[in-house]
């Protein structure tokens, strides 16, 4: 019998490393993000970009509500 699709992931809280850019490998002590959309009802659209190199990171969404 296999289990392969059914492999808990355990998620780590880790403040005290620091993630590393994935385009200019320096450390990312801080991230910024910038919000793009109206999102008075709707969540904004959230852009996550490198502080060093301004490359994207992510996206994500934030309710402002
Ligand atoms: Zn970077």
């Amino acid at each position: 019998m296999s289990k392969a699709n059914a492999v808990p992931l355990n998620i780590i809280n880790r403040n005290d490393l620091t993630p590393i850019c994935c385009h200019c490998d320096k450390g990312l002590t801080e991230v910024y993000s910038k919000t793009k959309g109206v999102g008075f009802i709707e969540g904004k659209n959230v852009l996550y970009f490198c502080p060093h190199c301004m490359k994207v990171l992510g996206f994500g969404q934030s309710r402002m509500i």
